[in-house]
């Protein structure tokens, strides 16, 4: 098996990681950071992120596997000393009684950033937020090409079903099982007035359907994609939808996501 590792950096992630490449070794895994089968990331969900957008070329063709060195994550299950409980079953050596592995796959946002200065794709893994960085924003808000509402206010968060545990529930968005083919739009503190009217409820949108943020006045905006800010001064729209490609994780033991939920926020 072809694998490799992305860790947090701090000293008990590295540690592991060694840990991870010794006991790789010794059943006879590959290292190989060109092109992988499974991703491993230690640390937490943050490093997830970064493992994914470290490999966004090669989503289709690898699985992630996460291990957090805190709390328990949404995309990092296993703990910290459950390293050779793991490799035992990923070299398919957990015996007779283990489960077997299984694939799960999550939608993706898809995004084309159009600016003056030209048009650039990406692709979320939790959520794009579009925020001002000089006081309130002011947005168009298409939904399938026609005129949904005109927002002014902190900005708009569009998030994916894994995303929705994550900012979208700071902003009172629902939190929807990560494999539900939809995207959410959750508002980020909107003027309500005579000239400026939003929906105010959070927005769930199929994958057939796409939502456009115009940017309406010169307006120095900060856009984050994850945990990745781009700051952008000549935006003219966002475009987003469900993306066509999803990301892979590989559950080598049950875990499931309302108990992932349950354990995050009220044990
Ligand atoms: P960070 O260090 O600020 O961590 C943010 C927190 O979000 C961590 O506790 C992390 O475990 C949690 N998180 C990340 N993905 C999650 C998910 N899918 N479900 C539930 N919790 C999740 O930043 P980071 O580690 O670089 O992560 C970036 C993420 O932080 C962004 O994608 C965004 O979702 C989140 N964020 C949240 C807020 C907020 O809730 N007010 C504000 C900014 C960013």
């Amino acid at each position: 098996m072809r694998y490799y590792v992305l860790d947090r950096g701090d000293s008990l992630s590295v540690d592991l990681t060694e840990q991870f490449h010794k006991l790789a070794g010794e059943h006879g895994f590959e290292l190989d950071a060109e092109s992988p089968e499974i991703v491993v990331s230690i640390g937490g969900d943050g490093t997830m992120l970064h493992a994914f957008h470290t490999f966004i070329d090669r989503i289709p063709s690898i699985a992630f596997v996460g291990i957090h060195t805190g709390h328990l994550g949404f995309y990092a299950d296993w703990k910290a000393d459950e390293i050779p409980e793991l490799i035992k079953l990923m070299s398919g050596q957990g015996g007779p009684e283990a489960p077997k592995p299984r694939i799960v796959n999550y939608p993706l946002l898809d995004l084309e950033i159009v600016k003056k200065s030209g048009t650039t794709s990406y692709v979320c893994l939790n959520e794009f937020t579009l925020k001002s960085v000089d006081g309130t924003i002011v947005a168009q808000v298409d939904i399938n090409d026609e005129l949904f509402e005109m927002f002014r206010g902190d900005g708009i968060c569009v998030s994916t079903p894994s995303g929705s545990t994550a900012y979208n529930k700071s902003l009172g968005g629902a939190m929807m099982h990560p494999t539900v083919e939809a995207l959410q739009i959750a508002e980020i503190a909107s003027i309500n007035n005579r000239v400026f009217r939003t929906m105010g409820s959070p927005l769930v949108l199929p994958k057939h359907h796409h939502c456009d943020i115009y940017s309406r006045k010169e307006q120095n905006l900060m856009l984050t994609i994850d945990h990745i800010n781009l700051p952008i001064h000549d935006l003219l729209s966002v475009r987003c939808q469900v993306a066509r490609q999803k990301i892979s994780f590989v559950r080598y033991r049950p875990f499931p996501f309302w108990q992932r939920v349950r354990n995050a926020f009220l044990d």
